[in-house]
C-alpha cells in the first residue's frame, strides 16, 4: 500500500495562513491504513492547528471530513456541495488524491498535508518499509522476489554494480548489497541461472503519466 508521512505543523500553519475558512479532508484509504491521514488523524491535525492559531490569535475555522478514497470520483463527488463553501482545502490523501482533489475543485487551493513516501509493507503499528517504487516493469520473477529497484541504491537491473563493500552496498556499511541478497536468493532456489538472463534496461524516457487499465476491462475502455 501506498505509505505516507505527515508534514510538520508549522509547514502546514504557513500553507493555510491567509484563508479564512479551510476543509481538511481525510482519505479513509491507504493513508488511513498507515495511520496518517483517516478521520482521527484529520481529527487530530485539526485540533493542533487550532492550537497553534489560538496561541498565534488568528481566527480561522477549519473543518474535516474524510471521503472513502480520494482517488476515485465516485467517492469524492460528495464533496461537491461541501468544498465551495472554503477558501481552500487540505488533502490527507497521497499524491495522487491530492491532484484528483484539485483536478475535481480546480477553483479552490488545494495544500497536501502528507508527503507520499513509498509503497510499503506493515514492519509494525506505525512502521513501514519501501517494497516498491512502481517501475512499471516487475523483474521480481527473476530476482527471487527482492526489488532490485528499491534496495539497490542505483537501482540496477542487472547484477551488482562492482562497488560491492564486503556484504553490505558500497553507499553504507549498514545497507546489504540488494545483489547480494538476490544471488542468496536465488542460490537457495536453485535458480541462479536466472541471475544470468539480462533484463532490459528501465524505460525512464517513458516519464509521461501512465493510465493503468486491467485486462478484463480493456474492451470497456480500449474498444
Ligand atoms: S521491480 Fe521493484 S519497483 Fe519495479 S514494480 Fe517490481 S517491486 Fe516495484
Ligand atoms: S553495492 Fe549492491 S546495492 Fe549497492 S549500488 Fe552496488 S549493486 Fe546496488
Amino acid at each position: 500500500m501506498v505509505k505516507a508521512e505527515r508534514k510538520p505543523v508549522q509547514e502546514i500553519f504557513d500553507a493555510i495562513n491567509g484563508y479564512g475558512k479551510v476543509l481538511n479532508v481525510g482519505c479513509g484509504g491507504c493513508v488511513s491504513v498507515c495511520l496518517v491521514g483517516g478521520q482521527k488523524e484529520v481529527n487530530a491535525l485539526n485540533a493542533e492547528l487550532k492550537v497553534h492559531l489560538e496561541k498565534a490569535g488568528i481566527r480561522k475555522r477549519i473543518d474535516g471530513y474524510t471521503v472513502e478514497r480520494q482517488c476515485n470520483e465516485s467517492f469524492l463527488k460528495e464533496l461537491d456541495s461541501k468544498a465551495p463553501e472554503y477558501d481552500c482545502l487540505v488533502s490527507m490523501a497521497c499524491g495522487a488524491g491530492v491532484q484528483h482533489m484539485a483536478q475535481r475543485f480546480s477553483k479552490i487551493p488545494v495544500h497536501p498535508v502528507v508527503n507520499t513516501v513509498s509503497i510499503g509493507i506493515d514492519k509494525d503499528l506505525g512502521m513501514y518499509e519501501e517494497r516498491c517504487r512502481a517501475c512499471g516493469h516487475c523483474v521480481l520473477g527473476y530476482t527471487g522476489g527482492i526489488c532490485p529497484v528499491t534496495r539497490c541504491a542505483k537501482g540496477l537491473f542487472n547484477g551488482p554494480c562492482g562497488g560491492t563493500n564486503g556484504d553490505n552496498c558500497e553507499i553504507s556499511n549498514e545497507i546489504p548489497c540488494a545483489w547480494l541478497d538476490i544471488y542468496k536468493r536465488l542460490k537457495n532456489q536453485d535458480r541462479l541461472g536466472d541471475i544470468l538472463k539480462v533484463r532490459p534496461h528501465m524505460e525512464w524516457q517513458n516519464q509521461s503519466p501512465r493510465t493503468i487499465i486491467q485486462e478484463p476491462y480493456e474492451r470497456r475502455y480500449l474498444a
